[in-house]
């Protein structure tokens, strides 16, 4: 703490991670940064001695954050970053902007994003993750975006940049997204309106929605195809690799793959991130077993194991 610069925003010791992620487990960040503004976070970067990790996150809808908490500085862009600009017919929104504000206000200017509306993430958190669900991902709908490296300066990043692909994408470590302008298509506003409550609905029936989760535990395989395809088809699902090796419901401690939907990973009340995470290794050595496929892991797992007691 002492190595780092002062701010206008408000630095953090040890503040604890838990309550702000959607599992609610994991330890705290080493030092916890919210920035004012650009300028006080492009100052802070310049300072910051190099050797000293930065993570950037949203709402952490997608994290399984360990007991030993995250190393270095954890960023989290607040308010000042959170702007949606509908101009000409492009959406130009900040990256901590909540998914579900923009799909609506997008939808209010005619501009269809209503795959963000019941994405729980920030539009930071969209990109990297290359979210989408029913079809539609954000690479679907991305012009550009700007970041700020670890220098203090901001680059343009158009799609090529990103290297987007299934859940993810290649953003350089470090880079830290501010702002991505989109452009979806255009059409009446109930039209869109009823899209979003459509999907609402669709999810409320088939996932888990009142649980703790973070979605997707594992990304559905590559390369399964009627076509025979390469990687970006993803025809075979996750949750049936699941339920075929007879894992829906299983359980290790508080943690549990959903009954309602195999493939989302819950914390029934008092799971550990290391139940959580111990249960998702046992559930792709099961599959594997089962199947002859190896899952990969969606949802990412940051932070240290908790010390040996
Ligand atoms: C109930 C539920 C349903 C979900 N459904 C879906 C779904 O349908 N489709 C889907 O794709 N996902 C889904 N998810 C997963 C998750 O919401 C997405 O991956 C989301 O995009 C993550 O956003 P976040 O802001 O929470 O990012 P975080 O989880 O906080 O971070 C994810 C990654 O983004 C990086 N990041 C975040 N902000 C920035 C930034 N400003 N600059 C640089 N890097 C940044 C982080 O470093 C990390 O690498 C779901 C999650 C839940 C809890």
């Amino acid at each position: 703490m002492e190595r780092l610069p002062e701010v206008r925003g408000k630095l953090t010791p040890g503040r604890g991670l838990a309550e702000m992620s959607w599992l609610r487990v994991g330890g705290p960040a080493e030092v916890f940064f919210q920035p004012a503004d650009e300028e006080d976070l492009a100052a802070f970067l310049r300072a910051c001695p190099r050797d000293v990790p930065v993570f950037p996150v949203g709402v952490c809808s997608n994290l399984i954050i360990r007991e030993g908490g995250i190393p270095g500085v954890v960023i989290r862009l607040g308010r000042a970053f959170a702007g949606i600009h509908v101009e000409d017919g492009l959406v130009r929104v900040g990256s901590a902007a909540l998914d579900r504000r923009v799909a609506t206000t997008a939808a209010e200017a005619g501009i269809d994003l209503s795959f963000l509306r019941t994405i729980p993430g920030t539009i930071g958190g969209a990109v990297v993750m290359n979210a989408g669900c029913y079809g539609t991902y954000t690479a679907d709908v991305f012009l550009n975006a700007r970041a700020m490296d670890r220098h203090g300066e901001i680059i343009t990043l158009t799609g090529a940049d990103m290297g987007f692909a299934y859940r993810s994408s290649r953003l350089p470590e470090g880079l830290i997204l501010l702002e991505a302008t989109f452009r979806g298509p255009q059409r009446p506003v109930e039209e869109i309106e009823s899209r979003m409550e459509e999907i609402v609905q669709k999810r409320a029936a088939s996932q888990p929605v009142d649980d703790r989760s973070c979605g997707s535990t594992f990304r559905n395989p590559a390369g399964f195809s009627s076509t025979g395809q390469a990687d970006d088809v993803h025809d075979m699902k996750a949750w049936k690799l699941i339920e075929d090796a007879g894992l829906r419901g299983f359980s290790l401690g508080g943690a549990q793959m959903s009954p309602k939907h195999a493939n989302f990973l819950v914390n029934k009340g008092d799971a550990s991130a290391t139940e959580l995470e111990e249960l998702g290794e046992l559930v792709r050595k099961r599959v594997f077993e089962h199947s002859g496929v190896r899952l990969e892991w969606e949802i990412m797992r940051v932070g240290e194991w908790p010390s040996p007691s």
